[in-house]
């Protein structure tokens, strides 16, 4: 991929390969099948790393998950420059390097039409078909207000049908269990989900939530609405609380405060002390975290996927917690 220097953007143009051989890499559903044979499969979610360490952090998280056989591993897309030269390069350094199934991230912030086409490209070059389609934040302030490019998209709809027309790709979205925060109310939410799903995507991803009953009614509703797109996988998003800062991150990720009741819990495992009892708030957040995964796989989820921050262990004790096969190698993130 080529890239304007100034933003750090790819240049505009037609991409140089838009058909992936996909005979050669499963779509993430094929690939949910598969291991479903066995169980109810998982997932991870990665960052591009920022740095030397990052690379180093990631590579470590990357090879001791790949022991486990996810499904598919996804790796997100920064809100500007570097970072989003890095989510395709590290993305493809995945599919070449690894027996992992990656799944990049594409956001439409920033970028024109040409530009995004560019980028498929550049993901189809890197033997990448399977594109998690997302809409995107405003840099900075992800509650700010939405502007989107002169020569770009508006919503992910449209950019899920930019996707599918370039060439073989398998498309996932975004869902929301308690709506999108710019939503009007639950029904557009689903509305909105239902006619990305329609404009081809083949499965969602929902945004990290900590009321597993906010995730059924989400999936209820889009069965209501679209029996045959409410057919389709909505993998539901978890992610282990280490830390009381880690408490602020999941809101931030979430756009709204977590339950109450949650964030009690982690309190009360916090102590009263002048110092967070840091080993029970990390304990009480693996617990929370089996709990959810314990009903969603009871609840019928068609897999589990993890934010991972880049980091193995927590998640691997959550999957430990689950029974999923950890290898006995030792886990060093
Ligand atoms: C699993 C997951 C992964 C993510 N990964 C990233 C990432 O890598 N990088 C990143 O920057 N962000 C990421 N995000 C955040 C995401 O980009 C934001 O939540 C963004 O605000 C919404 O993206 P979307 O694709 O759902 O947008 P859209 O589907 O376009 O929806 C945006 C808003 O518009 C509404 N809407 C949609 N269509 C219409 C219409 N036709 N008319 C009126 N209103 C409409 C929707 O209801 C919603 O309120 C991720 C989110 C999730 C859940």
């Amino acid at each position: 991929m080529t890239f304007d220097n100034a933003r750090g953007l790819p240049t505009p143009g037609r991409p140089s390969s838009t058909s992936p051989d996909v005979s050669a890499t499963p779509s993430v559903v094929q690939s949910l099948r598969r291991h479903a044979e066995g169980a109810v499969p998982f997932s991870v979610e990665f960052s591009p790393p920022r740095d030397e360490a990052g690379e180093q952090r990631l590579w470590r998280a990357v090879r001791t998950f790949e022991r486990m056989h996810p499904a598919f591993v996804s790796m997100t897309y920064g809100a500007g420059g570097s970072t989003r030269e890095r989510t395709v390069r590290v993305t493809g350094e995945l599919a070449l390097q690894t027996t992992l199934l990656p799944v990049g991230h594409l956001t439409a912030v920033g970028h024109s039409v040409a530009e995004l086409r560019s980028i498929v490209g550049a993901y189809a070059d890197s033997g990448i078909s399977n594109i998690l389609v997302l809409r995107g934040d405003p840099p900075g302030d992800p509650l700010g207000e939405w502007h989107k490019h002169p020569e770009g998209v508006e919503y992910a709809e449209e950019l899920v049908r930019i996707v599918r027309d370039l060439g073989d790709f398998h498309v996932g979205v975004a869902s929301f269990p308690q709506g999108h925060h710019r939503s009007l109310d639950l029904d557009h939410d689903t509305a909105h989900l239902a006619a990305k799903l329609r404009a081809g995507a083949e499965y969602s991803i929902t945004q990290m939530f900590f009321d597993v009953d906010d995730y059924l009614r989400l999936r209820d509703r889009i069965v209501a609405l679209d029996p045959a797109e409410g057919a389709k996988p909505i993998i539901p998003e978890l992610m282990p609380i280490t830390s009381l800062r880690t408490v602020e991150r999941a809101e931030q990720l979430c756009g709204r405060p977590l339950p109450e009741r949650v964030v009690e819990r982690l309190h009360r495992a916090a102590g009263s002390g002048p110092e967070e009892d840091r080993a029970a708030v990390r304990a009480a957040g693996i617990e929370i975290a089996t709990e959810m995964g314990e009903r969603l796989i009871a609840e019928g989820a068609p897999c589990l996927h993890f934010i991972t921050l880049n980091f193995a262990k927590a998640t691997s004790e959550v999957l430990a917690n689950l029974g999923y096969g950890v290898t006995a190698a030792p886990i060093s993130a």
